[in-house]
């Protein structure tokens, strides 16, 4: 029997600021995050500044009887980090410091992860100033997941305090699941932790929680959303970094052409992309109003972006036979070599996302329920156009305004609805369920990247069955039986 010892980790003391009135009057932003779902008050946050003083954390607010929120950088969109009842937050954001080459506490920036002249951490959620621990916890993604893989594939080990402040150190390999358990050996006992292999989509998926028969246990915690235990440290895995690399966006004049673009790329690969996103017109159109520096071209539909390797030397004829196959015009691509040239289109494809959150705070002033509603669904090869097919008839027969856009490599496409009133925003909530039992139905996620949060719980039931809740559900009871970690989150 593979048993795993805990460890005890004398907690040592840690900042603190408590008083809902002084929260709510200085610290308010700690209270909520990108999801914009309404929050309550709390009477403490902790910010922890390394395990130990997390574990204090943990062990005070419990003894009070107290719910902890795990929160970070606050980009989550699920709601999974807001205030809530009876609760105490714990922020990671002070957690930032680099342990070894690789290894780093849990709060450290995304943007801030070095890339040497070698290696580098591919892991690219386009909101790059997420923080580790928050991808690790939502299994993040982003457009090189197409390359290489989501979060998941780039850990190596994790540290780990659970709900009842005992902490886990624990790498990759060190400890398979035997005989469908985990047992934790501690000092009082042991926790054993049951496990049933459930069925997942042959997609990148982050709903509910990834279980396994034959599982490690690092994979248990990511994509658990803090649900199970607070990621405090994490040695990451990392890739070596492209030598030369080409980035395009190419414009089109059709989505049909931008579609059989990202088909033909992806069945008769004539070079390695490592990303592949699409923006459909009202993307482009978005984009359009809010940075007239970037100029498209007036007759644009939508956008592919690529980023390429470059390393042949008729890489260029080769885009350009790739794209003339497809109806597109070689002359009507931006192209880019350099790291500037990247960020450039960085700023291209982060517009959309923030000028749909500046959209949707802007009506909220006058309609403080509203918000956005984005799918974040994706379905298995050969089943892209189906989905957005369906996706948009649905949404244009209510006559809501939308946009689409995100990892069309992936066939993980973000149909965002942007509700003008309480009215609208009823009728996005019925589509968002619909696309997703749609994605389900052809075999896919409701979650593919953005995990479930307090925002998207009802999704959960669509794509598994009472049994599998259930198996997740002994999971949370073995690890956290009084529910303390993350109330309200996924479970
Ligand atoms: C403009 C924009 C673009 C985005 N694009 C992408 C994208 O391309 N791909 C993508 O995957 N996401 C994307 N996101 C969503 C968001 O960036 C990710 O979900 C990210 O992983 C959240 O990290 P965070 O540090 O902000 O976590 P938070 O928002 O603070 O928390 C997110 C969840 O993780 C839990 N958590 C946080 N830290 C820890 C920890 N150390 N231990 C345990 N649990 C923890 C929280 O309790 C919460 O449930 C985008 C968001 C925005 C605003």
């Amino acid at each position: 029997m593979n048993k795993f010892k805990l460890m005890s980790v004398r907690p040592e003391d840690c900042f603190l600021v408590e008083g809902k009135e002084r929260i709510l009057e200085s610290y308010e932003p700690y209270l909520s995050d990108e999801s914009k779902m309404d929050y309550k008050p709390v009477s403490a946050i902790f910010f922890p500044e390394n395990t130990a003083q997390v574990v204090d954390a943990v062990k005070r607010t419990t003894g009070q009887g107290k719910g902890i929120v795990v929160s970070a950088s606050r980009t989550g969109v699920t709601g999974g980090a807001i205030g809530v009842d009876n609760a105490s937050i714990i922020s990671l954001e002070k957690m930032t410091a680099r342990l070894g080459e690789w290894h780093f506490q849990a709060g450290v920036k995304i943007e801030d992860i070095p890339v040497t002249d070698k290696d580098y951490y591919p892991v690219d959620p386009t909101e790059a100033t997420a923080s580790l621990g928050g991808t690790i916890a939502t299994n993040a993604s982003g457009p090189r997941t197409f390359h290489y893989g989501a979060t998941r594939n780039h850990i190596k080990a994790l540290t780990i305090v659970l709900a009842d402040g005992s902490v886990l150190d624990i790498h990759r390999g060190e400890v398979v699941c035997e005989n469908s358990k985990f047992v934790l050996q501690h000092r009082d006992g042991e926790i054993v932790i049951p496990i049933v292999g459930i069925s997942m989509p042959p997609v990148k998926n982050t709903a509910g929680l990834f279980l396994k028969e034959d599982m490690d246990l690092v994979d248990l915690f990511i994509g658990s959303e803090g649900t199970l235990g607070i990621v405090t440290e994490a040695i990451v895995e990392t890739a070596p970094l492209p030598v030369n690399r080409l980035f395009l966006v190419i414009y089109s004049d059709t989505e049909s052409k931008a579609l059989r673009l990202v088909e033909a790329i992806k069945s008769k690969p004539r070079f390695t992309c490592l990303a592949i996103e699409y923006f459909d017109h009202n993307a482009i159109a978005l984009i359009r109003e809010s940075d007239a520096l970037l100029n498209i071209p007036g007759d644009v539909v939508c956008a592919v972006y690529l980023e390429i390797l470059n390393g042949d030397e008729d890489i260029q004829e080769k885009i350009d036979e790739t794209l003339a196959s497809c109806g597109l015009d070689p002359e009507w691509t931006w192209a880019g070599f350099a790291e500037g040239d990247m960020l450039e289109m960085k700023r291209f494809r982060h517009d959309v996302p923030e000028r749909v959150n500046a959209i949707i705070g802007a009506r909220k002033v006058d309609i403080p329920g509203l918000h956005k509603i984005g799918t974040d669904t994706a379905v298995p090869e050969g089943q892209l156009r189906r989905i957005l097919s369906f996706a948009r008839s649905e949404v244009e027969k209510e006559g809501l305004q939308y946009i689409v856009f995100g990892h069309i490599g992936d066939n993980h496409l973000h149909v965002n609805m942007l509700p003008r009133s309480m009215e609208e925003l009823k009728k996005a909530e019925k589509l968002h369920i619909a696309i997703a039992e749609e994605s389900v139905r052809l075999g896919g996620t409701v979650s593919a990247e953005h995990g479930i949060g307090r925002l998207k719980k009802d999704l959960l039931k669509i794509q598994f069955t009472e049994g599998e809740l259930a198996a997740m559900k002994s999971v949370k009871d073995a690890l956290d039986p009084q529910g303390v970690l993350n109330p309200g989150v996924m479970l």
